[in-house]
């Protein structure tokens, strides 16, 4: 996949999170009664194996290696924890929203978006971009999506040696955790560029490959509808859906979507949520289905 353009616009720089409103006593004590009920829906459930063995679903073009199964060392002090998921895809029909080559400071919009819809997905983020753009990623926090590797500056690692691959993965990870994420625990090559050694590397750090089974072609075709009605045709239950927040196209196309698809029964989820318990290290993905 070859894009025409990759590099987002660099807009002005927002500021930080909302401050905390002040509440009387008696109301605050309320308001965190009602929160902590709230919670527990979506609280972190069962902790990563502290050993973690690989072999999870191939994508076919990517087979796990047994002999890259050594722990993912972690030099983050925030644990990756998988959430519990919000609904079971066993028995009802979920999708995977994701968006990739962000933040940028107009990912904003589609998590407006997404806020109002009530719907949680997951952020392939650049390393770059997380740095320069932290309370972005705080935001995407703190609005209960996930945030996963797409590399630091969005090269094609097949053409890069071991330690430059390795060398992307690790300052990416490192630049999430930096702006308040927990340690991705999912990866996505840019162009879905991959091979053994790239999975072995992802896997080392933790990380499960994540490609994708729809794709809007969003980055060569900036138009809203079209964009929707292409996601909207293609998704399945279990589907894995790509998309880049960096086009104003795409971000407005997405109530449309949301709306298209819950008419047809599907459930929001994020990758974490649609691979369960079969999201290990070295593991890579297309879909819920392969
Ligand atoms: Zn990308």
């Amino acid at each position: 996949m070859i894009r025409s353009t990759r590099r987002p616009e660099y807009g002005r720089h927002q500021s930080t999170l909302p401050r905390r409103p002040r509440f009387a006593l008696v109301g605050a004590t309320l308001l965190a009664l009602i929160v902590a009920g709230l919670s527990g829906c979506v609280s972190p459930g069962t902790p990563r194996p502290a050993s973690p063995t690989h072999g999870g679903t191939p994508d076919g073009t990517s087979q796990p290696t047994p002999s890259s199964s050594t722990a993912a060392p972690t030099s983050s002090t925030v644990p990756a924890t998988p959430p519990t998921p919000r609904v079971n895809c066993a028995k009802v029909k979920c999708v995977a929203l994701t968006f990739d080559d962000g933040p940028v400071p107009e990912t904003r919009e589609l998590l407006a978006v997404l806020r109002a819809k009530n719907v949680k997905v997951t952020f392939f983020v650049l390393g770059s971009q997380a740095a320069a753009h932290p309370d972005v990623i705080r935001q995407i926090v703190a609005d209960g999506h996930v945030v996963g590797n797409h590399s630091w500056d969005h090269p094609l690692l097949t053409r890069l040696s071991k330690a430059k691959v390795r060398s992307q993965l690790v300052r990416t990870n490192h630049a999430v955790v930096a702006a308040g994420a927990p340690k991705p625990i999912v990866f996505r090559p840019p162009y879905g560029g991959t091979n053994q050694s790239i999975l072995r590397l992802a896997g080392a750090q933790g990380m499960a490959q994540v490609l994708w089974d729809v794709d809007p072609l969003d980055w060569r075709d900036r138009n809203s509808a079209v964009v929707a009605r292409r996601v909207v045709a293609a998704t399945r239950n279990g589907s894995i859906v790509l998309s880049h927040d960096i086009h104003p196209t795409t971000r407005a196309a997405y109530a449309r979507i949301i709306d298209r698809l819950r008419e047809r029964g599907f459930n929001f989820v994020t990758v974490p949520e649609l691979l369960g318990s079969r999201l290990r290290p070295g593991a890579s993905f297309r879909s819920a289905h392969s």
